[in-house]
């Protein structure tokens, strides 16, 4: 924390996010000295006991051993000892409540309200075969197997340096580059996790409905093992004639017999993207609705104020996009995990909560067999960052989600396939790993709030991140694209916040440029491997 150029603010700034809660947040930068009297209503003119650092907790009455600390109106946690009214309330001092079970769970109970359509909202995207609408213009290669990784960049480079600059309506060239596809047991429980991330993610609305594809020739993952015909609607050659209207369809296998040679195989895929290129190049922007809008939600390097002004603003964002009839995902199981009984209670009919009882059984049994548990989401980080525990992350994780009912769930990897309105995608809550999920599920555009920072970025689609708090949008001000601190600083409201983001959302996926595609920012793909490697 650099004091020296950020003086604590003043007057000092508590937010408190429930009205039964016994903490709130210091909002101030360079946090609050010992012996500040806290003001308004919430600080009831307490005098702090202890320095407090900035987004950390504290308390506002005095616990004894074994209270319940109160958050968002439900227990983070409970007093290891007494903690008197005025002191900073760290993990240290707080037990972490037992996880909620799966079992007599409130089915699908919450009182649906309708909220009126958000009517009239339109952006300029990418008309696809299939309905869909992409907001970049990309050739995406896709891959079997790591094998062929090596050659497909040095392709890459030169489509780049020699082709793109022909076809200026094409926004770039990505190649779809992973660690699986052989020395993995392909017939494992789990294993369709994987193959059907690529297959769904070789169809991702950004690509323009053009597959094109490079594998070695040996690999266990074959090409129609990962395009099965049928799969995906594909039109075109190279392998065989899919004879069917929808993407068109282009393979190079480097084994093949007529490549004599590293210069025989650049030739050939070199030769087989110039088709795609020149199909992409014709397409143009139209005016589509809101609708069309696939909007994956995640966060990442978080901090106690994630919850409380990134979150929240996101949260509102999902409700007027689920307004306007678009799709918005969220995700991240370990991080939603404790949130259990709100989600199912959110959810649009029981079959839904049903499903996502599924999901979460799921994954406690996977995370069972690697014989951890949630409590190993929150990072180092996390924790600097006020964060107690993996409870009081949950809850500021889920707002995100926003208030409208839970139309459905994607299990890791499986496709929305036109389905609209609000999901629970379940997924890791790794910020490669939950992207690339959402990649293959659809999406078209990405939201990322963060509180510690993080530059990331993907190729494949853009990335909007918000910055949790203002000392980190200033200190990162051409990596971030919105600053929600503005909520804690009182210059800002959750829903002027949320409706700033909507406004940017629809301005990005009409082609304005994220501050990670300025720079080139792109973290990998990961995949969700949850079967043995061999
Ligand atoms: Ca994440």
């Amino acid at each position: 924390m650099n004091t020296a150029v950020y003086a604590p603010s003043w007057p000092p700034v508590l937010v408190r996010m429930h009205e039964r809660d016994n903490v709130a947040i210091v909002g101030n930068d360079g946090g609050l000295a010992a012996g500040t009297e806290l003001p308004g209503p919430v600080g009831r003119g307490l005098v702090l006991r202890d320095k407090v650092p900035q987004a950390h907790k504290v308390s506002l009455a005095d616990l004894k051993a074994g209270d319940a600390v109160l958050r968002y109106g439900i227990p983070i946690g409970y007093a290891l000892a007494d903690i008197a009214a005025g002191r900073w309330v760290h993990e240290r001092l707080l037990r972490m409540p037992e996880a909620r079970g799966l079992e007599g769970l409130p089915m699908a109970i919450a009182a649906k309200h309708t909220p009126a359509p958000l009517e009239g909202r339109t952006f300029q995207g990418y008309r696809n075969a299939d309905g869909s609408v992409g907001t970049r213009n990309l050739l995406a290669i896709s891959t079997t197997v790591q094998c062929v990784a090596g050659v497909l960049d040095a392709a890459l480079e030169r489509i780049r340096r020699e082709m793109l600059p022909k076809y200026p309506h094409v926004d770039g060239v990505v190649g779809l580059e992973h660690s699986y596809g052989c020395g993995v047991a392909i017939e494992a429980p789990g294993a369709e996790i994987p193959i059907r991330t690529l297959r769904h993610l070789a169809r991702n609305p950004n690509f323009g409905g053009e597959v094109m594809l490079l594998s070695l020739g040996c690999e266990k993952l074959q090409p129609d093992r990962l395009l099965p015909p049928g799969s995906i609607e594909l039109r075109g050659s190279t392998v065989a004639d899919r004879g069917t209207p929808g993407n068109s369809f282009g393979h190079v296998r480097l084994q093949d017999d007529t490549h004599v040679g590293f210069g025989a195989m650049m030739t050939a895929i070199l030769a087989q993207a110039e088709s795609h290129l020149e199909r992409l190049n014709r397409r143009r922007r139209e005016t589509v609705p809101a609708s069309e809008l696939v909007v994956g939600m995640q966060c990442g390097g978080s901090d106690a104020f994630s919850g409380v002004t990134a979150n929240p603003a996101v949260g509102f964002c999902t409700d007027l996009l689920v307004r306007a009839g678009a799709t918005v995902m969220f995700s991240e199981t370990t991080e939603v995990r404790d949130a259990v009984e709100q989600l199912t209670a959110r959810a649009a009919t029981p079959q839904v909560a049903a499903r996502i009882v599924e999901e979460m059984a799921w994954y406690d049994a996977y995370l069972a067999r690697g014989a951890v548990d949630r409590s190993a989401n929150t990072t180092p980080g996390n924790k600097a960052g006020g964060l107690s525990n993996i409870v009081e992350k949950a809850m500021g994780s889920i707002v995100k989600s926003g208030s409208v009912p839970i139309d459905g769930v994607l299990s890791p990897g499986e496709h929305l396939n036109g389905r609209r309105g609000l999901f629970y995608a379940a997924t890791p809550a790794s910020d490669f790993i939950c992207g690339t999920l959402q990649l293959a599920s659809g999406m078209n555009l990405h939201v990322f709030t963060t509180g510690r920072g993080t530059p990331y970025g993907l190729a494949e689609c853009p990335v909007v991140k918000v910055a949790t708090q203002s000392r980190l949008a200033r200190r990162w001000h051409d990596l971030m694209d919105l600053d929600a601190g503005a909520i804690a600083n009182g210059t800002s409201t959750i829903e002027a916040m949320g409706w700033a983001l909507f406004d940017k959302l629809l301005a990005v996926a009409s082609g304005e440029r994220t501050w990670a595609e300025k720079h080139g920012l792109a973290n990998q793909l990961v995949l969700f491997n949850p079967a043995p490697v061999t």
